[in-house]
């Protein structure tokens, strides 16, 4: 059987491919060049599943969605004191670039912003380490995170590098305060080297899904951060990970998330799901533009929004047994997208002996619509297989759904079932 996500997820890419408003971040001379055109789109769930459609191969530079990442690093290594002597917790809903202080603290307003970045990435490697020492355990902290050796791509640095006064003057504003110790081109250098780390979207949702994974990286399995790490990154993502549109975006996607102006953007579902996706076009916000549409579409299909929380689908597949010659599939409890992910992977690897399956949906209480819609997709795709499929639904669940792809209604052994014809 196939898993019907991955087609899933390039129904929503092709919903958005055609738009091309907006701009490539053009104040980063190499990044002025860059290709407007690549889409990609990646999820990993809690479980490791990785699923990615599109230009899913492309890296892209990380930019200021490695800011949570960094922020976590400092709180894992350095301690919450520390790191709140630093930076502050408060949205600024300011631009990235802004050059502000907290006016009574005199520390940068959160982490998210530009100010509080590169106050942050000193934090890294302890105050005398050098900009390379400390970029290269930046560097190894997100592979292990990703799970593959990155690299940095050091010519968008240099370029970054030549017009970056905005940035050089931030670091002079923290150093006045204290915030710093560096000299002020060290610490650009060395946040812009953090920037400059080159991803792909497969990356990027891998990473979110640690942090939504409570550190522990959901395919190798590795141990990478504390939960109450990733608990904070996550809480300062929500408020001000899309800085001056922050408010709006926690309105219509509702969703943890961070940009950046290389046209990453990844959204954490905390014990869920990793998003990334990527293209390059930006909003006037620095946002990219097709990635936010695509994460407003996620969010309200696949009723995602934190707000809105529903309880996750741990053990929704009850078993599969066999019973004569059926093999019996039982749900249980509320099958929504974390739900049917689950059901549908233990699917796909289960090897069915016989031809009929009967689908025992008794224990099911709920079903939401993305639930409802992959449950469907994948008996379709063991029908499409030569299975005879069967629905045994005492309680009625489905009766508003109705199959037109020929499930046929027949008695097996003690388990009724019914047909579905297809009405959405
Ligand atoms: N390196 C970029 C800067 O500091 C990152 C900004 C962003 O991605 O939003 O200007």
């Amino acid at each position: 059987m196939q898993s019907p996500i991955p087609g899933y997820l390039e129904t929503i890419l092709d919903s958005v491919r055609a738009d091309t408003s907006g701009h490539v971040a053009d104040y980063i001379p190499e990044l002025a060049d860059s290709d407007p055109k690549p889409l990609g789109l990646a999820m990993c769930t809690f479980g490791g599943n990785l699923y990615s459609v599109g230009d899913d191969g492309t890296e892209f530079t990380i930019q200021s969605v490695s800011k949570p990442f960094v922020y976590a690093l400092a709180l894992q290594r350095r301690g919450w004191n520390k790191v709140q002597q630093t930076v502050g917790t408060e949205p600024s809903g300011e631009a990235f670039n802004e050059l502000s202080l907290d006016r009574n603290t005199k520390r940068p307003m959160n982490p998210m912003i530009n100010a509080g970045a590169i106050a942050v990435n000193q934090l890294i490697n302890g105050e005398d380490s050098s900009v390379e020492d400390r970029v290269e355990e930046i560097r190894e902290f997100f592979s292990a995170l990703a799970g593959r050796e990155l690299s940095i791509n050091r010519a968008l640095c240099e370029s970054e590098l030549e017009t970056a006064d905005r940035n050089l003057s931030i670091a002079h504003m923290l150093r006045n305060y204290d915030v710093i110790q560096d000299a002020a081109h060290d610490a650009v250098r060395s946040y812009t080297l953090q920037c400059a780390i080159e991803v792909d979207v497969r990356d990027l949702a891998i990473m979110s899904a640690t942090l939504a994974n409570g550190g522990v990286q959901p395919i190798t399995g590795q141990k990478i951060l504390n939960p109450d790490v990733c608990r904070m990154a996550l809480a300062v993502m929500a408020s001000a990970g899309m800085y001056d549109a922050a408010g709006r975006w926690m309105t219509t996607v509702g969703i943890p998330a961070k940009s950046g102006v290389g046209g990453g953007l990844i959204g954490t579902l905390p014990g869920q799901l990793g998003i990334a996706t990527f293209s390059p076009r930006l909003d006037i916000q620095g946002n990219s533009v097709r990635g936010v549409k695509i994460f407003q579409k996620l969010s309200k299909d696949m009723g995602l929004h934190l707000m809105a929380a529903e309880p996750q689908g741990e053990y929704a597949l009850r078993n599969i047994h066999t019973e004569g010659q059926d093999s019996v599939i039982r749900l249980q409890g509320k099958v929504n997208f974390p739900a049917a992910e689950s059901i549908l992977d233990e699917m796909v690897d289960h090897d069915f002996t016989g031809q009929r399956l009967v689908l025992d949906i008794s224990r099911v209480s709920s079903f939401n619509r993305m639930g409802r819609r992959l449950i469907k997709e994948g008996l379709r795709s063991l029908r499409e297989e030569g299975f005879e499929v069967a629905i045994y639904d005492p309680e009625d669940i489905l009766k508003d759904l109705q199959y037109s792809d020929g499930t046929e209604a027949e008695t097996l052994g003690s388990l009724e079932s019914r047909s579905l014809e297809e009405k959405d």
